[in-house]
């Protein structure tokens, strides 16, 4: 089945979060005053099961879906998270992505690739361990994440992208040292503006660095030129060294939207179907397979989802949508 939303986009993408927890609590994502000791987490009855996502999974790529990012919180921290990715590559035509902070990367690096995962991202948001711990908020230090993306490199997870979400005045110091360190390794660097994503980290727009101003950082010193998009609809625009140093990407998506083209659908740990990373609404459809529904009834339930689909959050972004009770990125994973 082929179905188009109201601006005839498909469904391309599904981001599935593997769980709500995480071992981080990066300052724009999981902030402590909110995440701190108390939060309530999802229990495990309440998540998916293995089972129970990748029967979903395959009902979307049905639907037309024909790429697959397990994301979280933070994927790997979910028990033996290979065993949903073996049963997720068994899905025919599927791309398979993951993307992980890294903590636990070098231990499961070979384990991921053996079950099938095809391409990873990490993210890294600096490579000063003074300012990466305040930004990851758990005293993790930057070794260990290099650790990781040297294990996915190893294991064949090649290119390795590489996130780095850029909060000026937190870390905009960063992103030379970053272009630096990455330029030259087959790794593909891309800054992401930090985007106002749920109500907990207190997004102010003078926190965003924009990505011209990225881009015209870096090729003031390594001369950069425009790289086509390698498909309709791609997050990143893609920016290469003049040198052939290799390839950088920018997520504009807060001083360039590009909801024209988004494509993705996103389903939260416990069940539920977002449209829009901005979400105030979802759709359960836990609570559908639960009561027993077929494969057939919950396409149908989908299909009629997505044909009304109507997002474009990025592209009417104000200081009144800011404050619209949203749903936090540690639930659907980016
Ligand atoms: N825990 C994993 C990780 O950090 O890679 C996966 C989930 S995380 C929510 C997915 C991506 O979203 C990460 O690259 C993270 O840096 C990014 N992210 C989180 N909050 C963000 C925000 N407010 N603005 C922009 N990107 C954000
Ligand atoms: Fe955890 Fe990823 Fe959010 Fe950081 S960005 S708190 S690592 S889910
Ligand atoms: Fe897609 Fe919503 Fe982001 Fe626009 S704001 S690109 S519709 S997820």
């Amino acid at each position: 089945m082929n179905i188009t939303d109201t601006f005839r986009r498909p469904i391309r993408d599904l981001r599935i979060s593997a769980t709500d927890r995480c071992n981080f609590r990066c300052v724009y994502c999981m902030p402590k005053e909110v995440f701190g000791p108390g939060y309530q987490f999802l229990k495990l009855a309440n998540l998916l099961s293995y089972e129970e996502i990748a029967r979903l999974a395959a009902i979307f790529v049905d639907l037309g879906v024909q790429k697959i990012r397990l994301t979280g919180g933070e994927p790997l921290v979910r028990r033996n998270i290979e065993v949903l990715i073996e049963m997720l590559a068994a899905i025919p035509g599927l791309d398979l992505a993951l993307t992980t902070n890294g903590s636990l990367l070098e231990k499961k690096a070979q384990a991921l690739r053996d079950a099938g995962l095809q391409r990873i991202t990490v993210s890294l948001d600096s490579l000063d361990n003074a300012v990466f711990t305040a930004m990851n908020d758990a005293g993790f230090p930057v070794e260990k994440v290099l650790a990781g993306i040297g294990a996915a490199s190893a294991a064949g997870l090649n290119p390795v992208k590489i996130n780095m979400v850029v909060k000026r005045g937190v870390n905009g110091d960063s992103i030379l040292a970053m272009a630096r360190f990455f330029r030259g390794t087959g790794h593909i660097l891309r800054f992401i503006e930090y985007m106002d994503v749920g109500n907990a980290n207190g997004w102010r727009m003078d926190d965003v660095v924009t990505a011209a101003d990225i881009i015209a950082m870096i090729d003031a010193e390594l001369p950069l030129e425009p790289v086509d998009p390698s498909y309709r609809g791609e997050v990143a625009n893609r920016w290469r060294y003049r040198d052939g140093g290799g390839e950088i990407g920018v997520i504009a998506s807060v001083s360039q939207p590009f909801c024209r083209d988004c494509t993705r659908a996103r389903l939260s740990s416990e069940g539920k179907l977002y449209t829009c990373l901005f979400a105030t609404r979802a759709h359960d459809l836990k609570a559908l397979v639960r009561e027993g529904a077929s494969d057939a009834e919950i396409a149908e339930a989908i299909a009629g989802i997505w044909r009304v689909r109507d997002d474009r959050y990025s592209q009417t972004r104000s200081s009144q949508t800011v404050q619209l009770p949203k749903v936090e990125m540690s639930h659907i994973g980016g």
